[in-house]
C-alpha cells in the first residue's frame, strides 16, 4: 500500500478522520458507487502506467464526508507510488509548500484538503509547479534580489474542496481532471455499511442496514457515524447484532429523525420556519440566529435539504418548501402571489 508521509498539520487529526481511515476503501474496486468517476479514474491510471507519465492534476468537489480523500488516497495505492496530505488552511506562505514540493518522488502525490481556502500567493506560486514542475524562488530582496528555478519531481497535484466556486479561474484550469462527488443511494449507502460493519466485525441484518444507510444523509461518512453509534448501543443495551429494532432505537437515541434529519438539519429549519416565516433569507442571518458559521450552513447542512428539496435558494435568499413545512409537522403558509411565480405552492 502507499506510504503516507504527513507533514505538518494533519488534515486526518480529527477523531472522525481517525475512524474515516480505519474503514476508508484502499483500492478503486473497493471504492462503492461513484460509479462514473471511479471508471474515470481507472482510465487515467492505466494510461498513466502505459504511458509512464504521472497522472494529471485532478481536483474533487462535493460535500463534506462524500469521498473526496477517499478517492485521493486510493490512488497511490493503485499507481504504487507515495502521497503527501495537507491542507488549505496550512499553508499560509509560499515558503510552508517548499517540504511538500522538494519531499516530492517522480510520480508521487500531493494531496491538499480545501484548497479553496489556500492564499492567493500561494496560489500563484505553485502554477509553475503545476505546469512545467518548477518553482521560482526569490532570494534576498530590493535592489539585491534575484529569483533562483528550481526544477522538480513530475508529481500530481490532487486538489479536494467544498466549494470549487472559489477557486480562481487560473487554479481550476490547471486542473486536467474536475470529479464531481453526488450524495449516494440509499442502496449504496447500505452496501458500505454492510462491508464497514464486516470490517468491525460487528454483526447486522440487511434490514438494520437498510434504515442506517436511510438515515445518513446521503453521505458515507455520516453512515460510518450512525454505523459506529449503533454498534455502541447493540454491544451495551444487547448482544451485540445490530437488527432493525436496534438500529431505529440507537437512532432515534441520537435524535436522528425518522426522515434521516438531524438536529442541525431540524433546527435549521425550524429557525427558517419560526423565526423567518419560511424565508426568503439570507445564509449570514440564519447562522447568526443558529449561532453556527455561515460556511457550515452553507458546506454542510444546505447542500443535503437542497437535494432533499427541503429549502431552495432564490435569489433573494433561502426559501423553505412545503417538504419543510411538511416534516416539522407546520401547516404550510397561505401561498403569496410571489410564491405562486416560483412555482412552490402550486
Ligand atoms: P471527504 O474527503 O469528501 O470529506 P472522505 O473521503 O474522508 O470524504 O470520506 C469519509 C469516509 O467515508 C471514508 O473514510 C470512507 O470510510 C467513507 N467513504 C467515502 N466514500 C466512500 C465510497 N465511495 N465507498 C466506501 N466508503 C466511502
Amino acid at each position: 500500500m502507499a506510504r503516507e508521509k504527513v507533514i505538518g498539520p494533519d488534515p486526518g487529526g480529527d477523531d472522525h478522520r481517525k475512524q474515516d481511515a480505519a474503514l476508508r476503501p484502499k483500492l478503486l474496486k473497493e471504492v462503492i458507487g461513484q460509479g462514473k468517476v471511479a471508471a474515470r479514474l481507472e482510465i487515467a491510471v492505466r494510461a498513466s502506467k502505459k504511458l509512464k507519465e504521472p497522472l494529471g492534476h485532478i481536483l474533487f468537489d462535493g460535500p463534506p464526508g462524500l469521498g473526496k480523500t477517499t478517492f485521493a488516497t486510493v490512488l497511490p495505492n493503485e499507481l504504487g507510488t507515495s502521497i503527501q496530505l495537507t491542507s488549505g488552511p496550512a499553508l499560509s506562505k509560499p515558503a510552508d509548500m517548499l517540504p511538500f514540493l522538494t519531499n516530492l518522488e517522480e510520480g508521487s502525490i500531493l494531496f491538499i484538503d480545501e484548497i479553496h481556502r489556500m492564499p492567493r500567493v500561494v496560489e500563484e506560486f505553485i502554477y509553475p509547479a503545476m505546469e512545467d514542475f518548477r518553482i521560482d524562488i526569490v532570494l534576498g530582496d530590493g535592489m539585491s534580489a534575484r529569483t533562483i528555478s528550481m526544477q522538480l519531481k513530475r508529481f500530481t497535484l490532487i486538489g479536494a474542496t467544498t466549494r470549487s466556486g472559489m477557486l480562481s479561474g487560473p487554479m481550476r484550469d490547471r486542473f486536467k481532471m474536475h470529479e464531481h462527488l453526488e450524495f449516494y443511494s440509499v442502496e449504496e449507502l447500505a452496501t458500505i455499511v454492510r462491508v464497514n460493519a464486516a470490517k468491525l466485525n460487528t454483526p447486522i441484518t440487511e434490514a438494520a442496514a437498510h434504515e442506517l444507510a436511510h438515515r445518513s444523509r446521503g453521505t458515507p461518512r455520516v453512515a460510518n457515524a450512525r454505523l459506529h453509534w449503533a454498534r455502541s448501543y447493540a454491544a451495551a443495551k444487547h448482544e451485540g447484532e445490530i437488527t432493525e429494532a436496534i438500529a431505529r432505537a440507537a437512532l432515534d437515541m441520537a435524535e436522528v429523525d425518522r426522515d434521516g434529519l438531524d438536529k442541525n438539519d431540524r433546527k435549521y429549519l425550524e429557525t427558517l420556519i419560526d423565526v423567518f416565516g419560511g424565508g426568503p433569507t439570507g445564509v449570514e442571518a440564519l447562522a447568526a440566529t443558529l449561532n453556527l458559521a455561515a460556511d457550515t450552513l452553507s458546506d454542510e447542512i444546505e447542500p443535503y435539504l437542497l437535494r432533499e428539496g427541503y429549502i431552495i435558494r432564490s435569489p433573494r435568499g433561502r426559501v423553505a418548501t412545503p417538504r419543510a413545512f411538511q416534516v416539522l409537522g407546520k401547516a404550510p403558509p397561505k401561498p403569496k402571489p410571489d410564491d405562486r411565480s416560483q412555482g412552490l405552492f402550486d
